[in-house]
């Protein structure tokens, strides 16, 4: 089975590429015995090397593995060669939900609380499992045959962030108070970042943006914004209940799961 054997590049045929990250490539790719369809990341060892992150990918590897859930991005095994790591993931079809963030400005109701439900009960199954995630962003969710949200690039983001589609500064958007203020800090830290998540999906662009660095940290550290008219009342006491300056008083996951406007509007 995929999970089992030994791996080797000579049991795949590769097809198109679907993205390029830091430090390599992803294609998709099928099992030449069971015509199995997947996703295999391509990472170059001097790459991983030069930036010193070898130990940060394993860690992520082992983390990853063994992990699962619907709404997470399944990483079924991995093997390498000579120069190069290959990750065996599960392809998500839907493709990036940055991208369809972009191209439909903004979500509605049903699809960003049926997102919240989601990503919700991944990060509880995270969270039970003793892993914080620390980087949730629409950068790092992908979407499945149906639509489907899965939380890919688990904790492995944090340390190789940005040089992805956004400016640096973008990608401090989604970083909460006590991570800015360098206290310590659990997994609540998720909470307050699909606060910001569910801001951007029914705003367009996250709460504390701003054209500073500067400015942002000070935003965010006040808690400092505002919701435009077209947010609706749930989902603005959703969102003011997640983004909780003291972690201890953000909403319980359950609690989000079932919050009224979750409950009105998720379809999944
Ligand atoms: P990454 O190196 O993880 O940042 O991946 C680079 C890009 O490849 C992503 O932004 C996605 O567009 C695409 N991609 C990565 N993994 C998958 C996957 N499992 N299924 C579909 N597309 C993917």
């Amino acid at each position: 089975s995929l999970l089992r054997k030994q791996w080797n590049i000579e049991e795949f045929d590769f097809g198109r590429p679907l993205g390029k990250g830091k430090f390599g490539s992803v294609y998709l790719a099928r099992d030449r015995e069971a015509h199995f369809i997947l996703a295999i990341k391509v990472l170059f060892k001097s790459e991983l090397e030069k930036a010193g992150v070898e130990h940060q990918l394993r860690r992520e590897i082992e983390i990853q593995s063994r992990l699962r859930h619907p709404n997470i991005l399944r990483l079924y095994n991995y093997f390498h060669d000579q120069s190069r790591i290959f990750l065996m993931l599960e392809y998500a079809p839907q493709g990036e939900m940055y991208k369809l963030l972009q191209k439909h400005q903004r979500f509605d109701n049903t699809r960003t609380a049926t997102y919240m439900e989601e990503i919700s009960d991944a990060l509880l199954y995270c969270h039970a499992n003793k892993v914080i995630h620390r980087d949730i962003k629409p950068e790092n969710l992908l979407l499945g045959f149906r639509g489907e949200l899965k939380i890919a690039d688990f904790g492995w983001s944090v340390h190789a962030p940005s040089l992805r589609r956004r400016t640096m500064c973008g990608t401090l958007d989604y970083l909460p108070p006590e991570m800015i203020e360098g206290k310590p800090h659990d997994e609540k830290v998720d909470v307050w970042c699909i606060g910001v998540l569910c801001y951007e999906c029914l705003v367009g662009c996250p709460p504390f943006e701003t054209e500073s660095l500067q400015d942002t940290y000070r935003k965010i550290v006040k808690v400092d914004f505002k919701f435009p008219l077209l947010v609706s009342e749930g989902a603005k006491d959703l969102i003011s209940k997640l983004l909780q300056h003291d972690a201890t008083q953000r909403l319980p996951l359950p609690l989000v799961i079932s919050h009224p406007w979750v409950k009105a509007y998720s379809k999944r």
